[in-house]
């Protein structure tokens, strides 16, 4: 059985597909294709590798440990070239491949590390002569699929728990960004996890990822991407096997920024938020609400550090700021912000492609944004930020909580107890407090309403990872 797939090997599908360095729009290489009778073959091979009896079933606790953390070393030990195949894939500035991605992965794998021997159940007091106990136990098969914004970081975010809690995993990366998935192939055969434990096959979503999500031995599958997709997998996965799902999709995240805020600190985090990876992140700060006596120098600072941010060639240490992932995402920024001028708000700074440049957009900002525009309520997906006032504490709340998503919101005061009463009522999987982007490993991550369902990282993964057994023994006597 084909475990890992290698550039330039043959699935059975036959096919192969190009991925292109959007930077330079040149091709890197071609990718084999993996269809549905390769979903197939992989799922068998993640059963056999999870079934009673197999080396992955049969390894100490402390072992799958020691296996995450020599995967972790090994990420360390391909650093360089890991951060290289990232941006040549993405195009997103090395220098955040390499401190940013990296580090958010290790650190991922290391901490998944320390939970494998540590997943307890409970034993618990139960009428009559009885005594119960739970076990975590492993779901089984995990389907993940993975966008093209963070490839490496969503890959380790879903294969970490999934492997600490005993799985078994198939791994569909975006068509997009195969390449640091491809390398993770190799990590993970070079570790010495048995064949068949994880198991990576690039191809499209409507094949290969329809494939998974339908799939009827697959027992659980792990998205993150569009509302969109997010749904028709839901559909596919009660339509199969009712499988488990957790899904993290799209965000339109508010940023409350009250009058007593350290406004420089507010400007800097707020669009940091806003345009890190060139805005496409499902955390972006995509809806900025400003107390009014502060909202105009808020404007005039950010777009004066706008025209600031340094685009250009992502390899280039110098340069912040990169392309977009392609040209339909480029269209549809645009078309944004087209809209945006057309519905009567204030473009400040930026609003084209750069010129020359393909899939290059300018760090834009627009002031006077009103609620009901397209750029208020669409996800943008680009380096688009958006500035509105507001009068009242209560209207802020009200007006960043009207939205179908609730992925992640953040608020900016020197008053901590307006700060934890206006978390309180953000409707969001994540507050920031004076901070933009502030993820953890050890923190849960997740949205509220059309956001997601289910949680990442933290203890809380654990829970989407693993089904609870109660084991109820009879007594002879009361214990
Ligand atoms: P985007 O629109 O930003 O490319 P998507 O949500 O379409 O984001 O893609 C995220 C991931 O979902 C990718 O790996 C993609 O191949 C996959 N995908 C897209 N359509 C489907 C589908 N119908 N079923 C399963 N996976 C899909």
């Amino acid at each position: 059985l084909r475990t890992y797939s290698y550039i330039n090997l043959t699935f059975l599908s036959g096919k192969r597909f190009a991925t292109y360095n959007p930077a330079t729009g040149v091709k890197i290489c071609d990718v084999e294709e993996a269809d549905r009778l390769d979903v197939d073959k992989a799922v068998e091979a993640a059963k056999a590798a999870g079934k009673r009896g197999s080396p992955w079933r049969k390894m100490d606790v402390s072992s799958r440990g020691r296996l995450l953390n020599k995967l972790a070393d090994l990420m360390e030990r391909d650093r360089t070239l890991l951060a290289t195949l990232e941006t040549m894939d993405t195009g997103k500035p090395f220098l955040h491949s390499f401190f940013i991605d990296l580090d958010g992965s290790i650190k991922t794998l290391r901490y998944y590390a320390g939970w494998a021997d540590k997943i307890h159940g409970k034993t618990m007091p139960v009428d009559d002569n009885f005594m119960c106990f739970t076990k975590h136990e492993p779901i089984g098969v995990c389907g993940a699929i993975i966008p093209w914004n963070f490839p490496l970081l969503m890959f380790v975010w879903k294969i970490a728990p999934a492997l600490c809690c005993g799985n078994t995993v198939i791994v569909k990366p975006a068509e997009q960004t195969p390449l640091t998935a491809l390398h993770m192939g190799s990590l993970i055969k070079e570790c010495g996890f048995p064949p068949g434990v994880v198991n990576i096959l690039p191809g499209f979503g409507p094949t290969a990822g329809a494939a998974i999500s339908s799939h009827m031995d697959i027992d659980k599958v792990a998205f993150t991407g569009s509302t969109e997709v997010g749904k028709l997998i839901k559909e596919a996965a009660a339509r199969s096997n009712l499988k488990r799902v957790t899904l993290e999709l799209g965000g339109k995240n508010p940023c409350i920024v009250l009058a007593d805020a350290d406004l420089q600190l507010a400007v800097e985090e707020v669009q940091r938020g806003a345009f890190f990876n060139q805005g496409q992140c499902c955390t972006a700060a995509a809806r900025v609400f400003v107390e009014e006596p502060v909202y105009e120098e808020f404007v005039r600072r950010s777009v004066e550090s706008a025209k600031k941010v340094a685009v250009g060639d992502p390899m280039d240490p110098r340069m912040s700021h990169g392309p977009q992932i392609d040209q339909r995402q480029v269209d549809k920024i645009l078309d944004l912000i087209e809209a945006g001028k057309r519905e009567g708000a204030k473009l400040e700074c930026g609003g084209c492609a750069v010129e020359d440049r393909g899939l290059f957009v300018q760090p834009t900002v627009f002031s006077g944004v009103r609620d009901h525009m397209r750029i208020a309520t669409e996800e943008i997906f680009g380096p688009v930020q958006c500035i509105f006032s507001f009068k009242s504490q209560e209207e802020a709340i009200d007006r960043a909580n009207r939205t179908q998503y609730g992925l992640a919101a953040a608020v900016f005061t020197r008053d901590m107890d307006r700060a934890l009463s206006i978390s309180s009522a953000l409707q969001a999987g994540t507050v920031w407090v004076n901070c933009y982007n502030a993820l953890h490993v050890q923190a849960p991550f997740g949205g509220y309403k059309m956001s997601g369902n289910g949680r990442e990282l933290g203890e809380y993964a654990l829970a989407e990872y693993s089904e609870v057994k109660a084991v109820t023994i009879r007594l002879t006597e009361k214990p």
